[in-house]
This record gives C-alpha cells, structure tokens and sequence, in this order.
C-alpha cells in the first residue's frame, strides 16, 4: 500500500484546474493525476472567445491554451474529457459520475481538486423557444453565436447586461458590423466602477453609435418563427434584434461541493483556507466556485475571475502532490480591466459605493493626467480615482479609464493595496520613468499628491457632485471654458489674476474653488488659504467631472 503512488484527482480542466494539473505534475514526478472534465475540451481560453466572435483573434485554435495530448505527453496527466462527476463520497474517498455515452465511472482518490466553475445567469425572460438567445460561456457558444452572426440576416443585435464580458461582446459584435444595442438593469454600465468612472464608458459606447438603454429592465423576449425578433423593455420600449446576447452575471457552480457536505462561505462560494483545501483537507477547491479573502474588505467574497483562479489552482496542486510545499493563497482585491472600443477602464481594490455599504469611512481624489510626458507626442490623458482611509491613510482601492496606461497604473495601485500601503507609500513609489513612458511624476504620483493635500487640509476636497448652494464659488477657469460648461452661481476670477485680485472674495465665507481638472484650482485655493481664508476647498476633479455626475 505504502508504494502506491499519491493518486490526484482534479474535476473541472479549464483554468484552475487545469492549472492544478500541471503545477501537481511539476513538484511530483511519481503521482498519478487524473484530469475529468464534462465538456469537450480542457484549457481553452475562456477570456479569449469575445475576441474571436469580433475577428480580432481570427485563428479558433489560438484559444486551445494546452491539449489533451500536450497534458498526456508531457505532463503525463490523464484526460478525460466528457465526464461529469456527479458525487463525491468522502468516506471512501471516491468521486462517481457518468460519460458523454452514458457509461459511468466511480475514481478513487487520495487528494481531490475542485475547479468546476461558474454558470451564466438565465433570468426568466430567457426561457423562449428561440435559436438566437446566447451567453457566450463555452467555444460552443462562442461557434454558435459566430455562425449566426455571419448569416447576411444578422444585422442587429441586444447585448444584455454592461458587465466586463458584456461590453467586450458589444465591442467585438460591432467590429462585425452588427448594430448593437445595449440593455443594462443598473443606472450605469460597469457595475464595479462608481458612476462618474463609468459614465465615460457609456460615453464612449454612444460615440461608436451603441444604443444604450440604462435602468432598464427586459420584460420579454418576442419570437417570431422560432427566433427572438423583439426585446421588450418594462418601460414599455421594444428593440427589434436578430441576436440577443445574454451576460446577466455568474453563480457559482457548488453544487457537488455542497451535496459532498462541504463548507459553503456567507458569500455563496465554498470556503477554503490559504492552501485552498476545503472542509475536508483532503479536497480542494479554486476558481470561480470558491470565496476568497478580500484583502481590503476584511472578509470572504466571490471573485469570479481568471486571475485567481490561476494563482490558487498553482497552489491547491503544488500543495496537493506535496504538502510541504511553501506557497499560500494571498488576498484577492478584485483588480479588473476591460477595453471599450478605444477606452480602458478597470478597478483594483473598493469604490466608493462599497466603502459606504461597508462602513468603510473613505474620501477620495481624481485626477486626469497625461499616460505619458506631455511634450512627447502621442501624449493621452487618463483618470484615475483613488479612494483613500481619511483615518489610517492607507489606499482603499482605485478605478482608472483612459486611452493609454490604464493597465500599468492599476497593477501599481494594485501593488500598492496588497502590500497595504497608505497614500504616503504610493507619493513615494520609485517607478521606472523616460518621457516615452510616463512622467516624473506618474499619474498615480499625482493621485497621491492630491489625497495628501486633502488629508493634510492643504486645502481639503469637496466632491465632485457636492451641492455648492450657500458656499462662495470661485470659478478660476477662462472665458471661453466657461462658455462652454457654465458653473451658475460662480465669482469669476482666472486663476493667473487671483493674487492681485483675492481681495474682492469673503474670507470669512465657506468657498470652494473650481477649475477644469482641480490643477489650477488647486493653486488658487492655496493662495486664498495662505491668505487667512477661513474654510477652502477644492472641487474634486473639477468641472470635467462634475458634469459626469448630473
Ligand atoms: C467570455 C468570458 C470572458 C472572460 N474574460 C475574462 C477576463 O478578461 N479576465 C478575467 O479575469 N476573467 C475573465 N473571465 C472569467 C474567467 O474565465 C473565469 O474566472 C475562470 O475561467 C474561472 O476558472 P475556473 O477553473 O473556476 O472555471 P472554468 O474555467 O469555467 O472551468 C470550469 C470547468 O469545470 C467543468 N465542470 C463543471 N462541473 C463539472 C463536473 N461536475 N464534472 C466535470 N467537469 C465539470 C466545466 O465544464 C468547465 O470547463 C471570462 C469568462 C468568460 C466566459
């Protein structure tokens, strides 16, 4: 019996358990590791295929990340592909379940891997006998949706739900022409982002002509000769279509986890520890189906993305074929990104939204900034939202949306929160800088700046969708801005004539400055507290983006 190789069973072969599979070969070469998945394919990239359905990857195979036989070669691992398993007894240590053509099969193990997943919500609207109502989940799906949108009919489809896959779906449809339009149940698109971030989103999406339709409920789906031909909105509004394409949000797949007696988490997700073993130490679990730690919330919460599922798989297989292996699921921070058209947006960390249904006390400073030195051409601006803990000083999370550089100043901040770090911190980062790659002070410099001098009252913040009634506005913008965006209401006075004019103004009156982007603004307002005004502030963002928050 001692000889007996340790036997690794692994259910779910895309990516944390797929994953799982090779990092449990590569720290041991004698175990026996069996891979059951009940789809058709293992270690397909699932984050690949909106961009396939668009052309932009126009090679399918591009999508099979490593293939069974790459798994039986060189990793020695065997595949099985069409098996689902249907129970797991704990007691004797066996998973059992039934094949594609209807066999079954009873596996023994001595350490268990679960990576089953997540499934696509279906709301009720969805049951219709229809042959164009998809989610894109599956390479089947993905098949599926391309042929019927390349049939010369499909000219028009309804995306519905504005989530990260949702809007990469709406990018991709029209990329093939299709004219789109785009349902969402929230006020805004991006649930994740708070409303000013996303609402440059939504903008970008109207400028490539998506029809957008906010608060808005589907209500039914009409079909005409057994295609959906009508989305029927609870406004009473209908949307003629040749497609619809359904992205209503996830849910985790436990239920063989569950009926297993395993533990499941407040959050709906089963509950792991930091080698990602479950309840039973003997199973494991990763990816979509589990709750992670969230390191700035302080608790348990599904993160249904590939990035951790990835990292944790690495873990459950190095710590399944060998238990003294050193490595631990660190925390989670939801860190996200997606392009749109020619905007990036993306989040790491909490928005402003979480923190107050948390408790969580928060301010926080946007700033717009120029992705690299903006004397070198092609110079690009982008926005970046810290959120910061007016208390202890350390970052609470960060959104980002721009052209160019999204990406870099978001995995800094998201650095920066995994290692706890405060403000402070991030003023001080050493990053890497030439003109054709940033500034000598980066975006997310600035951004810290910005936090300091509020905290540091020097001077403070007001937010950028404040009610200003009753406060002494000073408007430091020129003619020609106010023109365009009128700030009612507002003494006028540009910023490069405030100090030989900062004596028409109360100073005894509460005032907030305001500017395009809250740079000159800032100046001003300096100036008047150094001055002896007695309470300044600072309209975050400016008018840039207090006219998102109307
Ligand atoms: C279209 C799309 C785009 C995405 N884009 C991104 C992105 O850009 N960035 C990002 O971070 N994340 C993205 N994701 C999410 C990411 O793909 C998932 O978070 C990740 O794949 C989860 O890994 P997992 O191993 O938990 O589940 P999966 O990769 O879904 O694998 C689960 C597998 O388990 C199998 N299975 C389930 N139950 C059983 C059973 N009983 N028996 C046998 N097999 C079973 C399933 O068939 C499935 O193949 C995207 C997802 C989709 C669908």
């Amino acid at each position: 019996m001692k000889n007996q190789p340790l036997k690794i069973v692994i259910v779910g072969g895309v990516a944390g358990g797929a994953t799982a599979a090779a990092r449990a070969r590569r720290v041991n070469a004698n175990a026996e590791i069996i891979l059951l998945e009940k789809g058709p394919t293992v270690s397909f990239a699932n984050c690949g295929l909106p961009y396939h359905l668009g052309g932009e990857i126009s090679d399918r195979g591009q999508l099979l990340v490593a293939t069974r036989e790459l798994f039986q070669n060189r990793f020695r691992v065997q595949v099985h592909t069409g098996y689902t398993v249907d129970t797991i007894d704990r007691a004797a240590q066996t998973v059992s379940g039934h094949t594609l053509e209807g066999a079954t099969f009873s596996i023994a193990y001595d350490k268990l891997i679960l990576s089953t997943g997540s499934e696509p919500l279906r709301p009720d609207f969805c049951n219709v006998e229809a042959n164009n109502v998809f989610n894109l989940w599956t390479l089947d799906d993905m098949d599926r949706i391309l042929s019927c949108v390349k049939t010369p009919e499909c000219r028009s489809a309804t995306v519905i739900g504005a989530g990260f896959v949702g809007l990469e779906v709406v990018e991709q449809l029209a990329r093939r022409n299709v004219s789109v339009t785009l349902v969402e149940r929230l006020p805004q698109v991006l649930g994740p982002l708070d409303a000013e971030m996303a609402k440059m989103v939504e903008l970008e999406l109207v400028r490539h002509n998506i029809r957008v339709f906010l608060n808005a409920s589907v209500s039914k789906l009409h079909t005409t000769d057994g295609k959906v031909s009508t989305v029927q909105l609870a406004n009473g509004e209908s949307i003629a279509t040749d497609l619809v394409i359904v992205g209503a949000g996830v849910r985790p797949r436990i239920e063989l986890a569950q009926a297993a007696g395993l533990t499941i988490g407040q959050s709906g997700g089963v509950a792991i520890n930091e080698f990602c073993q479950t309840s039973d130490a003997n199973i494991y679990a990763v990816g979509d189906m589990v709750e992670y730690f969230h390191g700035v919330l302080d608790k348990p919460i599904r993160v249904p993305l590939a990035g951790p599922a990835n990292r944790a798989g690495r873990i459950a297989g190095s710590h399944a074929a060998r238990p003294s292996s050193s490595g631990r699921m660190s925390p989670v921070q939801g860190t996200s990104i997606v392009r749109v058209f020619d905007l990036t947006a993306g989040i790491t960390g909490l928005n402003e939204r979480a923190c107050n249904l948390n408790a969580i006390a928060c301010r926080t400073a946007i700033i717009q900034a120029p992705h690299h030195a903006s004397y070198f051409p092609g110079a690009k601006n982008l926005t970046l939202k810290l959120i910061y803990s007016p208390e202890s000083r350390r970052v609470l999370g960060a959104q980002a949306v721009g052209a160019e550089g999204v990406d870099k100043r978001l995995d800094v901040v998201a650095t920066l929160l995994h290692f706890k770090g405060t403000i402070d911190d991030l003023a001080g980062l050493d990053l890497a800088y030439a003109p054709p790659f940033g500034s000598a002070k980066d975006p997310v410099h600035n951004a810290a700046f910005v936090a300091q001098n509020d905290l540091d009252h020097y001077p403070r913040l007001v937010a950028s969708n404040a009610n200003l009634e009753g406060q002494q506005i000073v408007d430091v913008r020129n003619k020609a801005e106010i023109e365009k965006l009128p700030l009612p209401d507002a003494i006028h006075i540009p910023v490069d004539e405030i100090a030989s004019r900062w004596e028409e103004l109360d100073p005894a009156k509460p005032t907030v400055v305001v500017c395009h982007s809250a740079k000159r603004a800032h100046v001003a307002a300096s100036w008047l507290q150094g001055k002896g005004f007695q309470t300044v502030y600072n309209l975050s963002g400016g008018m840039s983006i207090r006219k998102l928050t109307e």
